[in-house]
């Protein structure tokens, strides 16, 4: 693979030796990269401001073995609006830290790509309400990357009735029979809820109802998961 050049998201930046940065990027045709962008911390750097987190961004670079190497940067979007929002920040940065936990180096992943520009430009706009669409985001990020939650059946016997609860070390619900103690308890009602925003567009997150106490839920159940496979894999 020779120069290469493509679009990707900052997910990751940390000062390195005098000016330099190493960076995270999710690429939309490698997957994601660890780069270095040489004297990037300077003043007078072309790349200056370019690896903002969460920007996208277009980036010119020469593949190596251990880390690649950033010849070019352009802003391609900013999203602003979003940043100027903390709790649309912090949510943008909780998927993003999801993802790069869940994504394997090299691999292209285009159709999670085209997620999460999707999700980004939602709160960049404002048109879906913030708990679900997070919770929706991280379900499909978790399906692509090999880790579908089942939220409907008992993954132990596929019993599809009764009180539940999710096991992370399982992937789904286990119905009371199967429960083994440390899973986290939920109704049958906010399994489902799930699934539906596992199933529906991201831009249509707003028709499933949903308690603020299930969305704080939710999102430790998803987070723990996240967890739990990140870890497995
Ligand atoms: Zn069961």
């Amino acid at each position: 693979m020779g120069l290469s050049k493509g679009e990707a998201f900052v997910f990751r930046a940390r000062a390195f030796a005098e000016s330099d940065l190493i960076v995270t990027l999710f690429t939309e045709r490698w997957g994601k990269r660890t780069l270095i962008a040489k004297r990037a911390r300077r003043f007078d750097s072309p790349l200056g401001g370019a690896f903002d987190l969460l920007n996208r961004v277009e980036v010119v670079f020469y593949p190596r073995a251990r880390m690649d190497l950033v010849s070019q940067a352009s802003l391609l979007e900013g999203y602003t609006e979003l940043k100027r929002d903390l709790e649309g920040t912090s949510t943008a940065l909780a998927v993003a830290r999801a993802l790069d936990r869940l994504l394997a180096p090299h691999q292209e992943e285009k159709e999670t790509y085209g997620l999460f520009r999707r999700f980004l430009d939602l709160l960049e706009r404002k048109e879906a309400p913030i708990d679900r669409v997070k919770l929706a985001a991280t379900l499909k990020v978790l399906a692509l990357s090999g880790h579908r939650p089942q939220l409907v059946a008992c993954v132990a016997c596929g019993k599809r009735s009764g009180s539940v609860s999710f096991s992370c070390e399982r992937g789904g619900l286990l119905c009371e029979g199967c429960a083994r103690g440390g899973e986290f308890a939920v109704s049958r009602g906010l399994a489902l809820a799930l699934d539906s925003l596992l199933r529906l567009p991201l831009e249509r997150s707003g028709v499933v109802a949903l308690s603020a106490e299930d969305a704080v839920l939710a999102g430790e159940v998803l987070s723990s998961y996240v967890a739990r496979c990140a870890s497995g894999s």
